[in-house]
């Protein structure tokens, strides 16, 4: 679907990346609200976040004070200037948020996987024209971070952004939600012109991982960063291990680097000829394996074989992702390239034998 993004920028809010929205996981208290937000304004932070209805993963945990704050977040903003932006995730949420002047609007990463919720949250949207922020869904498949942002977008609003939290796996990592950049990177090369926010509070789950993985997106050319701040992290009602104070947020974003020539000189446009190459190269010796797999299987037809020997699919993982490390890639990458390769190796193959 053919979609025309408009600009969620607000007047007064700089252009210049990054666009920073922070502020507490959860808002807890009008004294926390006010007291974070007051440090955040005094440091140029403009969009001021907090979780009103909080999504847990069980129930029994905090929630969310509910309707309750929104009063608070309006009294910050009448105060300091700041911009307000909370979650939704029911029609009676959205029109909570909007009775009571919140700014900007985030759809949490649980929604957006849910078809009826987006198409109530889209519903209840019409007619309105604030901006959206639509977090990505826990499962890493880009195909469903799109059908949400088409669902909101039908709805009339094209203020849109989306936000990179981090995606739920099996596999134990250092992340509390791994970041999958390409999944992030798949979307910008879809919709350049659509705004991506990284949420490092949220992949690192970690204070220590907030400024490395704000830095990795600002190299990745995102435009923003949202970043969970609290007067008191460690005494947080939700997600206390992530949030920072307003002091360590300013430091991590005085730390950033902010890589922004878009000037190509002759050397990049050299060597970018160089990758062209090579990639031309990679592609004729993949045809050529295929066709060769092809003669292999033709072989197991005529000896009736099967396609698949464990042995020889364990060997060529186990000895290319070492000898990929000894070229100074990470052994992981080459096993999910071989792992590809074998793939369509063997659907080709069988394709053959069933000929
Ligand atoms: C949040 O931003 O506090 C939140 C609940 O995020 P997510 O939907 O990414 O889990
Ligand atoms: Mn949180």
């Amino acid at each position: 679907m053919e979609m025309t993004f408009e600009s969620i920028l607000l007047p007064g809010v700089d252009a210049k990346r990054p666009l920073v929205i922070a502020g507490p996981c959860s808002a807890e208290s009008e004294e926390q609200v006010l007291t974070t937000g007051r440090a955040l304004a005094a440091q140029g932070v403009k969009i001021f976040r907090a979780g009103i209805w909080k999504p847990r993963t069980k129930p029994g945990g905090f929630e969310g004070v509910g309707m309750i704050g929104l009063p608070w977040l309006q009294k910050l903003k009448a105060e300091t200037g700041m911009y307000t932006a909370v979650e939704v995730a029911t029609k009676a949420h959205v029109e909570a948020a909007l009775a009571f002047g919140v700014d900007i609007l985030w759809i949490g990463a649980r929604t957006t996987a849910n078809p009826f919720a987006m198409q109530e949250i889209a519903d209840t949207l019409q007619g309105h024209d604030l901006p959206v922020l639509i977090k990505n869904p826990v499962n890493p498949d880009v195909e469903l971070w799109v059908g949400g942002i088409e669902r909101i977008y039908r709805a009339g609003i094209h203020k849109l952004g989306v936000i990179h939290r981090g995606f739920s796996s099996a596999d134990k990592t250092i992340y509390r939600n791994v970041p999958n950049w390409h999944i992030a990177i798949e979307l910008r090369r879809r919709f350049p012109n659509l705004p991506i926010i990284c949420d490092p509070s949220h992949i690192g789950g970690r204070r220590d991982l907030i400024q490395p993985l704000s830095q990795q997106a600002m190299d990745l050319g995102f435009d923003g960063l949202i970043i969970e701040s609290h007067c008191n992290p460690d005494e947080a009602w939700s997600d206390a291990k992530q949030q920072v104070t307003p002091d360590a947020l300013k430091e991590i974003l005085s730390s950033l680097v902010i890589r922004d020539t878009v000037k190509t000189t002759e050397d990049l446009v050299d060597l970018r000829h160089q990758i062209d190459e090579i990639d031309d190269k990679i592609l004729e010796i993949l045809a050529k394996r295929m066709r060769i797999s092809g003669e292999v299987a033709n072989y197991k037809k005529e000896h009736a074989m099967p396609v698949l020997q464990a042995g020889r699919y364990d060997e060529i993982l186990t000895k290319r992702s070492e000898q990929g490390s000894a070229l100074g890639m990470s052994p992981e990458f080459v096993k999910e390239v071989f792992e590809a390769i074998h793939a369509e190796s063997v659907r080709k193959q069988i394709e053959i034998i069933n000929k």
